[in-house]
């Protein structure tokens, strides 16, 4: 089966930063419904920045961990708001159980559920509070069955990102207890949650990095 090695990695933060880009206006439209109108600009200036320290890079990466650690520094000191510590963290844990010359579907596992725990130790959220864990949970659970399954790394990395594009669809009705859009109180609800958007679209763009 697929394994997801560092080359794997490097495609998938390059995905990500065009999707971001391509949706840039979408994820900011949502954060101005039930926010500050901020997010796709925030997630834009971040992987922009990505891109270009990769491209500086005076040899390619080693590893998908030293791929995962230059995303989570970067992250930290160019996104901003709620988004850049959560999405810092949660790509630093990452990178540190992704330690390993390649993920198979068990290591991609590892790497979500370090992301998880990474937004969860940062922000305190759960699921159900209109926030990206209720696109990143569902992800992580959808991953661990099709790892339980014997799916590879294109396999677990297809159903997490499919899970969270349900995940972050069912943000829709939900009340926003955490974050700027708690400030709403029920007229956060019938809107989709920004963050959870982006945490989809990064996952998505992980399948395109693993396509043959
Ligand atoms: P800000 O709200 O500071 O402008 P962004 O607009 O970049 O930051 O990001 C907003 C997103 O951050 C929300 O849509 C939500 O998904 C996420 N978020 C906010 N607070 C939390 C939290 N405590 N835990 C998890 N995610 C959160
Ligand atoms: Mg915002
Ligand atoms: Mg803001």
């Amino acid at each position: 089966g697929m394994a997801a090695d560092v080359a794997w990695a490097e495609r998938w933060v390059r995905e990500t930063a065009r999707s971001i880009a391509a949706n840039k206006e979408e994820l900011t439209e949502l954060d101005r419904q039930i926010g500050d109108g901020d997010h796709g600009e925030n997630m834009n200036r971040g992987f922009t920045a990505v891109v270009a320290k990769l491209d500086a890079l005076p040899e390619p990466p080693a590893h998908v961990s030293d791929v995962l650690k230059l995303v989570a520094t970067t992250l930290m000191s160019t996104v901003g708001g709620a988004a850049g510590p959560l999405y810092g963290t949660a790509f630093l844990r990452a990178a540190k159980v992704a330690d390993l010359p390649e993920l198979d579907g068990r290591g991609v596992v590892a790497v979500l559920e370090g992301a998880l725990e990474g937004v969860q130790a940062r922000g305190k959220a759960t699921v159900g509070e209109k926030t990206m864990v209720d696109a990143l949970s569902p992800a992580v659970q959808a991953a661990v069955q099709a790892a339980d399954g014997g799916g590879d790394a294109r396999a677990v990395f297809a159903a997490a990102a499919e899970a969270a594009q349900k995940g972050a669809e069912g943000t829709i009705p939900l009340l926003a207890t955490k974050g700027r859009a708690s400030y709403l109180g029920e007229r956060s609800i019938g809107h989709q949650d920004p963050g959870a958007t982006s945490t989809a679209l990064i996952l998505a763009a992980g399948v395109v990095a693993s396509e043959p």
